[in-house]
Parts: structure tokens; C-alpha cells; sequence
């Protein structure tokens, strides 16, 4: 058993801390925001997670999970602090470290006797050594410590299986001491038979970003396949299957549709061309990903004017804003683009996602947010799945051609098929399929 200290309780840090604490280990979790560490304490996860309040509560409960402000108290008796705060995107697109640097420096100050620094985060290459200095320069006095690489590939919506059934866990170190002790930390996963990759630093900083590229490279790669599809009258869902049927090219994120966002993609893929720009070796890839995505919700834009010319005065009906389903979280959803432009073009909005709702509504404050999808689609000229949760993909359109004032469709997640929707006689489109760019008109 090892006694953990883990800065930061988003996603990543509060996930990690609470399934290192179910695999046995004693975890501080550690914040500064202070509602959000007193809210932990009686059990209040402060986001939406499958799963995360009972495994907190478990945890808490039986005294292995405990929640402070106090970074002193939190790396007191640790053998090992996580760095699992944000590195948000800055203006320039870069990786800003602010946070983790923070972080970096009141470890130093509090350091008393050996510990592994480990950034949980993730940091472009180089981070570890930087932080490295920045905590030796705070030390009262000289002390000895490592620093690890550990990224996190957790997904938002099914994290805790992620974390706890990885398809690999990546440490890099730099002595044995650190491996051995990081060994331990994950010995659950290494009984479960889970790939361990051993290796230094740059290396593990550096094998977050190529993951999360190559996964945004494979979205857009599709996306940009959907627009060729449309124009030569192709089906991209057939083609995405066949693709995927290929094991060296394998079906998950071949799915054709609004394109990547969320705290992760948009974020690491931006970094990683910067990362290219240091060292003068252009990510030329990576670049062409980042504006196939960027041009997606423009492209579901131009839709929604083919099935409604005129949006002025209309009432379009969103469904869905998260940026993927099971999340709350629409950190560079393409809902945000899209609603811009829909409330550029005067159409009015009437918004509905299960769980998103409260954070959509700190960037869009007026729009006519409804409790469910009836209230949404009731009265509206065109109905826009965003994200494709489960309650979505089983609209009763027989319903929605009855409330809706207009039957307009349009599916950006590809979920209906063409024919069925037009069925009740409503105009449809989605990307890369059949139709999906000449919507046909009502009735047909
Ligand atoms: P988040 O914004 O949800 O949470 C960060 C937390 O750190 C916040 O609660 C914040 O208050 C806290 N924090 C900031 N400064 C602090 C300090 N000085 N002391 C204590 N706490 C502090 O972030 P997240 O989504 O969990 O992401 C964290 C890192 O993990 C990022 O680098 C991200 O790229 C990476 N990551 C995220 C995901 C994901 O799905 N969200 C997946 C893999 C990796």
C-alpha cells in the first residue's frame, strides 16, 4: 500500500485518486477550490460521471479517500504526489502550464523527504525537467526526489472503467527507485495482466500527445471522407464499417458526424503543433486535422439552411450540447460554434441535453433551455441532434411530426437512416451519406 497526495480534482485527479484509493493505496486528494473539497467531503462529486459517487463515497467511507485544501497536509505522509491539474489551451494554442508551475512550487516548498513528482496532466515534452528545476529552486534545503510521467488516457463518460481496466498504463522515469514505487501503485493492473510501458520521461510526455493526435487525425480523416462521399453519391457509414473490419485499421473513431471536441483533442493537438513549431519539425498532419474539424459545424450550419432556408425568427430545436454523451462537459463541443451561428442567422433556440445544461448555459444565458426532448421539439421548425445520447436515438418521430410546427431533421451523429425518418415526412440530413447533401423536400 502506498500513501498518495493528488493535486487537483477534475476529471482526471478525482477519478484517479478515487480508483487508487480503491486499489488499495491511502489518497489526499488535494484542491484549492474550497466548496469543491468541503462538497467531496459529504459525497458530492462536482460533475457528472457514471459511477464516481459510490466509488467516492466507498472509498471515503472506509477511510482510504480523503479530501483538504492543505497541500501540506495532503503531501504529509505521501510517498508520491500526482500533478493531475489543468493545462488548458492558451490563446496561442500552446499548453499553458501556469497551473501545473503553481503546483510545482509549493511542492518544493513543502518537501521534506524523498517523494516521486509525478505529472498526471498532460504536458508537452520537456515539462518534467522544467518542473524539476522550479522545485529544486524552491527547497528550503536540499532534498532528494524523482520526478515520473504517468498520462492519463481516461475518457469522460466511462472513466473508471478506463482507469481501472486500461488498455495500457505509460510511466516514464528516470531510476529504479521511482519505476519501482510507480510499479507498486499500479500492481492491481499489472495482476490483470494490463500492458505496463517502462520508459523514460520525454518519451511517456511525449506518447500522450501521439495517441491523442493519431485518434484526432483518424476523426477527421473520416470527416473529410464524408465530404467526398456526399459529392460522389457514396455511403460513409458503409465505408467507415468496411474500413474498421480491417484490424489493422480497427472501427472506433471512424464514426463521420460534427468531428472532435472536449477538454482533450482540440487542446493536445494544438499543443503537439506547437510542440512541432519549437523544434522546428511542422506537424503537418495534425494541422490538417485540427481544420477539417474546425469546418464541421459550419458544415452542419450550411445543412440547417439547405432543410430551412430562412432560419429568421425560426425555432430550431437542439438536442444534445455535451460535447459527447455521459459527459457534462462542452469544453470546445461543436454545439458552441453551431448555436453561434444559428443565433447569427435570428433563429430562436430551444435547447435540451440530459446533464449539460447548466454549463451550456454560462456561455449561451438566453436561450430557452427545456426539461425534456418533447418540450424542445413542441412548436419547432427544425430539430438538430448534436449529441447522439441513448434517449436520442430512439426519437419517436410519429410524435415529433405531429409537434413540430415544421419537419425538418437534421442528424449530425448519423444515427436515423434516411428513409425511415422521411417516412413521417420529414425533410433529413446528416454528413457523408446518401442525401445527407440534397435533402429532399417534405413528403418525399
Ligand atoms: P479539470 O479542469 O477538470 O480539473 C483541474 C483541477 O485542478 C480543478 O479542480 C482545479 O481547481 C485544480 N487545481 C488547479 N490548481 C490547483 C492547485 N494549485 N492546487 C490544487 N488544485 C488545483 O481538469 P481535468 O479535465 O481533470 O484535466 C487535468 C489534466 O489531465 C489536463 O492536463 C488534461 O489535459 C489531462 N487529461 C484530461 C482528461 C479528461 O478527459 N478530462 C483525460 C486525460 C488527460
Amino acid at each position: 500500500m502506498k500513501k498518495i497526495c493528488m493535486v487537483g480534482t477534475g476529471y482526471v485527479g478525482l477519478v484517479s485518486g478515487a480508483c487508487m484509493a480503491d486499489f488499495g493505496h491511502e489518497v489526499w486528494c488535494v484542491d484549492i477550490i474550497e466548496d469543491r473539497i468541503a462538497g467531496l467531503g459529504r459525497g458530492e462529486i462536482p460533475f457528472y460521471e457514471p459511477g464516481l459517487d459510490t466509488l467516492v463515497k466507498k472509498n471515503h467511507a472506509a477511510n482510504r479517500l480523503h479530501f483538504t485544501t492543505s497541500l501540506a497536509e495532503g503531501m504529509e505522509q505521501a510517498d508520491v504526489v500526482f500533478i493531475a491539474v489543468q493545462t488548458p489551451m492558451s490563446a496561442t494554442g500552446e499548453a499553458d502550464l501556469t497551473y501545473v508551475m503553481q503546483v510545482g512550487e509549493q511542492v518544493g516548498t513543502l518537501l521534506t523527504g524523498y517523494k516521486v513528482v509525478v505529472t498526471k496532466s498532460t504536458v508537452p515534452v520537456g515539462t518534467a525537467r522544467r518542473l524539476a528545476a522550479v522545485i529544486k529552486n524552491a527547497l528550503p534545503e536540499p532534498v532528494d526526489f524523482d520526478m515520473a510521467s504517468n498520462p492519463e488516457f481516461l475518457r469522460e463518460g466511462s472513466s473508471i472503467e478506463d482507469f481501472m481496466r486500461p488498455d495500457r498504463v505509460v510511466i516514464g522515469t528516470e531510476s529504479q527507485r521511482a519505476a519501482d514505487i510507480m510499479s507498486r501503485i499500479y500492481r492491481p493492473l499489472y495482476l490483470l495482466d494490463t500492458p505496463i510501458v517502462h520508459c523514460d520521461i520525454e518519451t511517456a510526455e511525449l506518447i500522450k500527445y501521439a495517441s491523442n493526435s493519431f485518434l484526432a487525425v483518424k476523426i477527421s480523416f473520416i470527416n473529410e471522407l464524408a465530404t467526398l462521399a456526399e459529392q460522389v453519391g457514396a455511403d460513409i457509414a458503409v465505408i467507415a464499417k468496411a474500413m474498421g473490419l480491417d484490424k489493422r485499421i480497427g472501427p472506433k473513431f471512424l464514426h463521420a458526424g460534427l468531428g472532435f471536441g472536449g477538454s482533450c483533442l482540440p487542446k493536445d493537438t494544438n499543443a503537439i503543433v506547437h510542440i512541432g513549431q519549437s523544434q522546428d519539425v511542422p506537424m503537418r498532419i495534425v494541422t490538417a486535422a485540427i481544420d477539417v474539424n474546425a469546418e464541421l459545424p459550419h458544415r452542419a450550419f450550411a445543412k440547417a439552411q439547405q432543410l430551412v432556408p430562412d432560419l429568421a425568427g425560426k425555432t430550431v430545436a437542439l438536442l444534445g450540447v455535451a460535447f459527447k454523451p455521459n459527459t457534462d462537459d462542452i469544453r470546445s463541443a461543436a454545439s458552441i460554434p453551431l448555436t453561434r451561428a444559428l443565433l447569427a442567422a435570428g433563429a430562436r433556440i430551444n435547447a435540451y441535453d440530459p446533464v449539460a445544461m447548466p454549463n451550456f448555459r454560462e456561455v449561451f444565458a438566453d436561450l430557452n433551455y427545456c426539461d425534456s426532448t418533447f418540450e424542445a421539439v413542441t412548436g419547432a421548425d427544425l430539430c438538430i441532434l448534436v449529441t447522439e445520447w441513448n434517449e436520442f436515438r430512439q426519437l419517436d418521430f410519429e410524435q415529433l411530426a405531429k409537434v413540430m410546427r415544421e419537419r425538418a431533421f437534421l442528424d449530425c451523429r448519423n444515427v436515423y437512416n434516411h428513409k425511415h425518418v422521411a417516412g413521417y415526412g420529414f425533410r433529413y440530413a446528416c454528413f457523408g451519406r446518401p442525401d445527407s447533401a440534397r435533402p429532399r423536400g417534405e413528403g418525399q
